[in-house]
């Protein structure tokens, strides 16, 4: 089923009859994100909003009571009220607090402060706990909206991009937040290999080549070294700077002119600053049609020539030029290997860009397609090849359902995510959540919802004799190897002390079609009952361990403490033990910040780290 839109609007021209294979392509952006649809004739299309803009700003302004916007209205609000206005989501994907703990002034809002090991960050948002994934599901949900009200009908299954170097849990927090948002996310594309089937490369099944894609936004630069052989996206190697792209181009314009007119902006208060950086970017976008840009401001002259802003932005395109030559390296593979290079991301519109891309990779650069809207573009392509609609183009196979072992709390830990290509293999590491503990239990699910009661269960088998050792400390390896008639087999190791577990699971394809499309539609309808109870069961998890490590910290540090430290510190457990008898996500989460706060002091008083670590109340499944 295509659907007819008009190009101009982004509306429907006609009202086609419903059907269950409209598929879209989402470009979850870390600064705009877009979403594009396939036409009747296969031909990928930016959907817009009412006002006929395609790129919605990834920002999320709360108010007081909580309620939110996102977009260019949210983007409005991020002077006057920075702490409630969230952007750079997707930085925080898959994060956890350690990770982002010394960016965190980068960051115009703050996060919960988490010092256990593997917590996941979460924003602060007047003091309720915000996940990316359910930020991110925000920011899905407003695409999907915008695009139901253009093309005026329901859509529940989309692809969504991600960047080739996002890891395992970055994938899964991006489908998560998919799901969220009400989807059934087909797959998860990389940004680079969606860039490139929007220039039509790797639709040929006969085509053998070794491109590059080339990324330069607004804010990050990645390249990407891909082999496409047979209709198959190989991503060979990929490099990046997190901390490069448009936004350090504006800087160097800005800085020049303060340098100018040293003596009139010494003491430049901010707002007078961002607005210099806005010229700045306007000269810049200026330039790269034109060959001078002159604006009177407050007095002055702000000129800049397009040679003399070549020269501020040389340094900028070197280093990109020299992580795309590391990039190379990396994959093994010379340059003169490189047929195409696939330029992405609206910095690629400088002249100066281009010339150092084409010098340097001496091979065919595509830049026709608008840099900004590439990546939603190809991912409406590979959506409009799942839903079906291009049947000249094989798909390979992949496994229909997740799946994946149960984690504390009855919560199901996927390994294999649905639509991953067979045969596969993956595996994730575990730990005990009690001292001494001799056994674990491993139980093989199937299925799409957040805790394992609603899937089906595959089998189990229990990991034995492991020698004891304290909770946190056993290193456990579960390896799902899937093989390409989709025999399952599991194998669990104890890294530390080599005990090893091994059982061959013969079903994880014996489903039949209607069942398995049950199973789809479950997780979809329930996915935000299943979230919610998700991120209860976690925070309850947390709430336990941290009762258990005060518990341990008081009987073996008592003597560091002052009385009332300790009878602070026992207030706060009691607290903490009702808190978890009730349940209240947000409320045992500020509770868990507070007490971490409240330690502090004597968390660094108790001479060995490594019990003052436990307080910190390290996780374990
Ligand atoms: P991101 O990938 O970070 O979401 P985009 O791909 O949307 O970013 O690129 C945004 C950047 O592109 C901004 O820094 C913007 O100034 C820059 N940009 C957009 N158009 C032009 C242009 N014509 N010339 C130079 N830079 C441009
Ligand atoms: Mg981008």
């Amino acid at each position: 089923m295509k659907i007819p839109i008009d190009i101009k609007t982004g509306s429907l021209t006609q009202m086609s009859p419903l059907s269950q294979d409209l598929v879209v392509g989402i470009d979850l952006g870390t600064t705009n994100s877009l979403i594009a649809v396939a036409d009747n004739e296969g031909k990928p299309q930016i959907i817009r909003d009412y006002k006929g803009k395609t790129m919605v700003p990834s920002i999320i302004h709360f108010f007081e009571d909580n309620s939110y916007i996102v977009g260019i209205e949210a983007k409005h609000q991020m002077g006057s009220d920075p702490k409630a206005t969230l952007y750079s989501i997707k930085r925080l994907m898959g994060k956890s607090f350690q990770d982002m703990k010394e960016i965190q002034n980068t960051f115009g809002y703050t996060f919960l402060e988490n010092y256990e090991d593997e917590g996941l960050v979460r924003v602060n948002v007047n003091n309720k706990f915000y996940t990316p994934v359910e930020l991110s599901s925000f920011i899905l949900k407003a695409l999907v909206i915008q695009a139901e009200a253009a093309l005026d009908r329901k859509i529940s299954r989309a692809v969504i991009t991600v960047p080739a170097y996002f890891n395992d849990a970055q994938r899964q927090a991006t489908r998560d937040a998919g799901k969220l948002a009400g989807l059934d996310v087909l797959r998860i594309v990389n940004e680079p290999t969606a860039a490139s089937l929007a220039y039509g490369l790797g639709l040929d099944r006969n085509m053998e080549e070794t491109i590059a894609v080339y990324d330069l936004g607004g804010g990050t630069f990645d390249i990407s070294i891909l082999r496409i052989e047979n209709g198959i996206f190989e991503v060979l190697s990929t490099k990046g700077d997190t901390f490069l792209g448009g936004d350090d181009f504006d800087l160097a314009i800005a800085e020049k002119w303060k340098n100018t007119y040293r003596n009139e902006l010494q003491l430049l208060p901010l707002e007078k600053w961002y607005e210099l950086k806005w010229i700045a970017e306007e000269a810049k976008i200026h330039l790269s049609q034109n060959t001078v840009f002159t604006r009177l401001w407050n007095g002055l002259t702000l000129s800049l020539s397009k040679i003399e802003a070549e020269e501020l932005f040389q340094p900028l395109i070197f280093k990109t030029i020299e992580l795309s030559a590391a990039a190379l390296r990396d994959a093994g593979i010379a340059i003169t290997e490189i047929s195409n290079v696939v330029m992405v991301g609206g910095s690629t519109r400088i002249p100066a860009v281009k010339n150092a891309v084409s010098q340097y990779f001496q091979a065919k650069v595509h830049d026709d397609v608008n840099p900004d809207e590439v990546v939603a573009l190809g991912a409406a392509v590979q959506a409009d090849i799942l839903a079906g609609n291009r049947k000249d183009l094989l798909l390979l196979d992949v496994t229909p359902l997740s799946l994946g072992i149960e984690t504390l709390g009855g919560l199901m830990d996927v390994i294999v995510p649905r639509n991953t290509k067979v045969p596969a293999r993956i595996g994730r590491n575990y730990t005990t959540s009690k001292d001494g503990q001799k056994n674990l239990a491993i139980t093989v699910y199937q299925g799409e919802r957040d805790l394992v009661k609603h899937n089906r269960k595959l089998g189990a088998f229990i990991l034995s004799n492991l020698p004891p050792m304290p909770a946190g400390l056993p290193k456990i390896e579960v390896v799902f190897a899937l093989d390409a008639d989709g025999i399952l087999t599991v194998k669990a190791r104890e890294l530390r002390s080599e005990t090893s577990m091994e059982v061959v699971i013969k079903s994880a394809y014996g489903i039949s079609d209607e069942e398995m499309a049950m199973l789809l539609l479950d997780s979809i309808h329930n996915a935000k009952n299943d979230m919610e109870e998700k991120q209860r069961i976690e925070a309850l998890n947390e709430g336990k361990l941290l009762i258990d490590s005060i518990q341990k910290f008081i009987s073996l540090n008592s003597t560091l403490m002052t009385t009332e430290e300790l009878n602070g510190l026992t207030e706060r457990k009691k607290n903490l033990e009702l808190l978890v008898e009730t349940g209240n996500k947000d409320s045992i989460m500020g509770l868990i910040q507070e007490i971490n706060e409240y330690a502090q002091p004597f968390t660094h008083r108790a001479m060995d780290s490594v019990l003052g670590a436990a307080l910190s109340g390290k996780k374990v499944d």
